[in-house]
């Protein structure tokens, strides 16, 4: 049987990036990954930011063999280890430490989902009230706790039941230009006839990722933040897709100066693709009792270890930070050529850091993009409730050939769909 058969033979209808990737992976490395045949694919998707570092990153692999190797803990739930340790060390001597945050660490779990549903727990007991305030267009992950509070109709659906004890309120930008989402808010919580009972707190996302890369502007995030300390509600900040670097700082919501009470991170923070994810909790609000909030997969040795090494390696200084930002500028400045290449066709440019984006007028084109770019040996996503948006986001470490060689893919791909779906008369790709 072919291995891609076996895939379509035996697993869950379920499965989805194989259907817009369509090839047998094999090998990975830096910002490449191959497939059985040999081919190259430049990653613009950097497994939605799991990849930050690249793909099998050679000094993250050593650490990992030499602690296989060693025969030193694999799993030990949440049992004391000299992994847990030293990450716990590293993590706050160089990540919370120097940005002034004193939060404690919660393992809840390996995913994503498992911390946001960790801190919508630790929310709710701790403010004694049930409802939470989401944002438009967001994306928390599919467990049940974490859909109640994501937009995307279609995901909110496969839940099979009604998702409450959420309210859903615009996000940035999401009533058109001179409409403050925030006053909305403040108006709806000061009103005892509004009709929404005063929440435990508000999750957000400072650039929505899958949402289609909206982006809260740093006014509208300190706004937030004055907003939750006058209405009495914890400010989760959800950077499991923009933090660990991507849009330039460690954390995504260091530009606006907010000091968020609960922070979930995931994705790359064990830096090698390894499933690890944290809830930040401050001091004040850690009121769990012991094994409250309990998992087996709540301490993944392994990847504590590379997350160390990740940190000592990349945030011991400003060097990588400054870096993703030139990078992150280079490639807004490439779309908006871009852009201005084919304004009937491509919307606005839009993203932080590495994390950029372009919208296109029509949505069937963002799709087309993308396939036409997987021919030609690229791999990037759509996004967006319509997946109109193109999402760029490849790996920080990636070397500038590579960073202009996806570029020119990206514009040649525009070329290519606007050709065959017929719209627009562009130029020639790279003129
Ligand atoms: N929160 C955000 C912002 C995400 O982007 C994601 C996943 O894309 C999640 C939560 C869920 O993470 P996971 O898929 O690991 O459960």
């Amino acid at each position: 049987m072919e291995l891609m058969e076996a895939i379509e033979r035996y697993e869950s209808e379920v499965r989805s990036y194989v259907r817009n990737f369509p090839t047998v992976f094999e090998k990975a490395r830096g910002s490449y990954l191959y497939d059985i045949d040999g081919k190259a694919y430049l990653d613009f998707f950097a497994g939605a930011s799991v990849l930050n570092y690249g793909h099998n990153h050679p000094e993250l692999k050593k650490a990992l063999i030499e602690y296989l190797a060693g025969d030193n803990i694999t799993h030990s739930l949440d049992m004391a280890s000299r992994a847990r340790a030293e990450f716990l060390m590293t993590f706050h001597e160089k990540i919370l430490k120097p940005r002034g945050l004193n939060h404690r660490v919660q393992f809840p779990g390996p995913t994503g989902a498992n911390a946001v549903e960790s801190a919508l727990k630790i929310a709710r007991k701790s403010k004694g009230r049930q409802k939470i305030i989401a944002f438009t267009n967001a994306f928390h992950g599919m467990t049940l706790g974490a859909l109640s509070v994501t937009g995307n109709a279609f995901k909110r659906a496969g839940a099979g039941l009604s998702l409450t004890h959420s309210d859903p309120m615009p996000f940035d930008g999401y009533m058109g230009e001179g409409f403050d989402t925030i006053d909305y808010l403040d108006r709806v919580l000061d009103d005892g006839g509004s009709g929404v009972d005063q929440p435990a707190a508000v999750i957000t996302e400072t650039v929505q990722a899958e949402g289609g890369v909206n982006i809260a502007s740093v006014a509208w995030l300190r706004n937030l933040q004055q907003l939750c300390r006058k209405h009495d509600m914890l400010l989760i900040v959800d950077d499991i897709q923009a933090g660990c670097g991507r849009t330039g700082k460690f954390f995504s919501f260091e530009e606006a100066e907010i000091d968020p009470d609960v922070i979930t991170i995931s994705k790359s923070l064990s830096g090698y693709g390894l499933p690890f994810s944290l809830t930040l909790v401050k001091p004040e609000y850690d009121i769990w009792e012991p094994g409250e909030h309990n998992g087996t997969f709540r301490g993944h040795n392994p990847a504590m270890v590379t997350a160390k090494r990740a940190i000592d390696l990349f945030w011991s200084d400003s060097t990588f930070s400054q870096e993703v930002t030139a990078k992150g500028d280079y490639i807004r400045e490439a779309l908006e050529k871009m852009a201005s290449k084919y304004p009937e066709t491509l919307g606005t440019v839009r993203g932080r850091g590495m994390l950029q984006a372009i919208e296109f007028m029509d949505k069937e084109l963002a799709g087309a993009v993308s396939k036409k770019a997987f021919k030609l040996g690229l791999i990037i996503e759509t996004a967006g409730p319509v997946d109109a948006v193109l999402k760029l986001m490849p790996p920080l470490t990636i070397a500038q050939a590579d960073l202009d060689k996806g570029l020119q893919i990206i514009d040649r791909a525009i070329v290519e769909a606007m050709q065959e779906l017929d719209i627009g008369a562009p130029q020639a790709a790279g003129q």
